[in-house]
């Protein structure tokens, strides 16, 4: 048996270090380890277990871990077995990282049901798209059904990690009301549950009143389609229960009216246009007679010797005979 078939074994059996090994397999940029990890994704791929992955984003400090540490033990105490991403796009222009360096979900990591991946540069990792998906589909494997991906509010990643969920869950502060009203559409248009949380028992009146002008305006830009505004505290655990009673309902109204299938599909289909553009641009980088092709062909669009466009044509016409008729 082959080590990557072996490793696709343990992680169908569930094993924890198995699933750790396959994910730094996955995440790894070295061309060998690329083919093993190929080969093992392969191997696993079919119909796993029947999952719920949610999104879990906004402001550092918002409490997105802290809720995800009790969110996921009712999960668990409920029957599901959940793991836990990280994406932290700091990571990569600071050296440093928002996300790594905290105790993080220690309730949750004491729990042999649950998984959770500290790894902080997930899916930004060499700008490689597609490498946060693998990573689900890892955790699907070994038998996580609920998966949880968190990603600090900056824009871009919460786009990202929206293309790869079911459900996002927008996690803001109450008493924050400016922070609402600066937010970028775009975020709170994305959400499909927003929470209010530190609403703890003497903020909880002031939670209400955010959350019901919330609803209220965004009943004006989404008319109908007006998310679920709930108000919690991550920290004394109340409200908690009802979050995930939310978050199952919509999981369930989403497989019923096919809206659950349609996002994944759309999700696999644009998985597969990014796998394309990356591979192609790879190409360029990883063969040396392409790259120096590439090179020579950049230095006479430069010089004016000839357009970008039909420099490009050119070299995509040595490359791919098809282009060539
Ligand atoms: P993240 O950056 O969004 O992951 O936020 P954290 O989960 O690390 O929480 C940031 C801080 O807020 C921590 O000190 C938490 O203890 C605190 N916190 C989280 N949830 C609550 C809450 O419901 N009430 C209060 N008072 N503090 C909270």
């Amino acid at each position: 048996m082959t080590a990557a078939l072996e490793l696709a074994q343990a992680l169908r059996a569930g094993d924890r270090r198995a699933l750790a090994k396959a994910i730094t397999l996955v995440e790894s940029t070295r061309v060998e380890e690329r083919e093993l990890a190929e080969e093992l994704l392969a191997s696993i791929a079919g119909p796993a277990v029947l999952s719920f992955r949610v999104g879990v984003t906004g402001v550092p400090g918002a409490g997105k871990s802290t809720l995800i540490d009790v969110l996921g033990c009712h999960a668990l105490a409920a029957g599901s077995r959940v793991a836990v991403l990280a994406v932290d796009p700091s990571s990569r222009q600071s050296g440093g990282s928002v996300l790594g360096d905290k105790t993080r979900m220690t309730r949750l990591s004491a729990e042999p049901g649950a998984f959770i991946r500290p790894s902080p540069t997930l899916g930004v990792l060499g700008g490689i798209a597609g490498r946060t998906q693998e990573v689900i589909l890892l955790c699907e494997a070994a038998g996580y059904d609920l998966i949880f991906v968190e990603t600090v509010g900056v824009g871009q990643s919460e786009e990202r990690v929206a293309n790869m969920v079911d459900c996002v869950l927008l996690l803001l502060l109450s008493g924050a009301g400016d922070e609402v009203s600066s937010m970028k559409r775009g975020v709170l248009e994305a959400a499909d549950l927003i929470a209010f949380n530190k609403a703890d028992a003497e903020r909880a009146l002031a939670a209400q009143a955010d959350a019901a002008s919330l609803r209220a305006s965004l009943s004006i830009s989404r008319g109908s389609r007006v998310p679920p505004v709930l108000v919690l505290s991550a920290l004394a655990d109340t409200g908690v229960d009802q979050l995930l009673a939310e978050l199952t309902s919509f999981g369930a109204a989403a497989r019923a009216d096919g809206t659950f299938e349609r996002r994944r599909s759309a999700q696999r289909r644009a998985w597969f246009d990014s796998a394309l553009e990356e591979g192609l641009r790879e190409l360029f980088t990883r063969r040396p007679d392409l790259a120096l092709a590439r090179a020579a062909a950049a230095d006479s669009v430069a010089n004016g010797a000839i357009s970008a466009s039909e420099a490009a044509r050119r070299l995509l016409a040595e490359l791919l005979p098809a282009v060539r008729r």
